[in-house]
């Protein structure tokens, strides 16, 4: 089979991000692409007021940007540019 043949739409991972995205993510842990620090994201430092359309999420360790939220126009904007990695429980998992 060739790399082309096993390529699919990125509509295909509908069902997969649909799962992903219905979970608790303060429980969730992230790698701080800054400092490498791991921790739950409800464990980190939260920015916003409560006139803003958004919010940004620091690391605990060395307040790098983790995490940018904006509210606006009908629409979430999701920055994760300060994230190396996210990791969600999988509830479905049967280990
Ligand atoms: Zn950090």
């Amino acid at each position: 089979m060739t790399e082309q043949e096993l390529r699919l739409d990125g509509n295909a991972a509908a069902g997969l991000l649909q799962e992903i995205f219905v979970h608790e993510v303060t429980a969730a842990r992230g790698a701080c692409a800054a400092c490498g620090s791991v921790g739950p994201m409800g464990a980190q430092h939260l920015y916003m007021s409560p006139r803003s359309p958004g919010a940004v999420l620091r690391c605990s360790a060395c307040e790098g940007v983790l995490m940018v939220i904006v509210r606006a126009g009908g629409r979430f904007r999701l920055g994760l540019q300060g994230l190396v990695w996210i990791e969600m429980q999988d509830v479905d998992a049967t280990s």
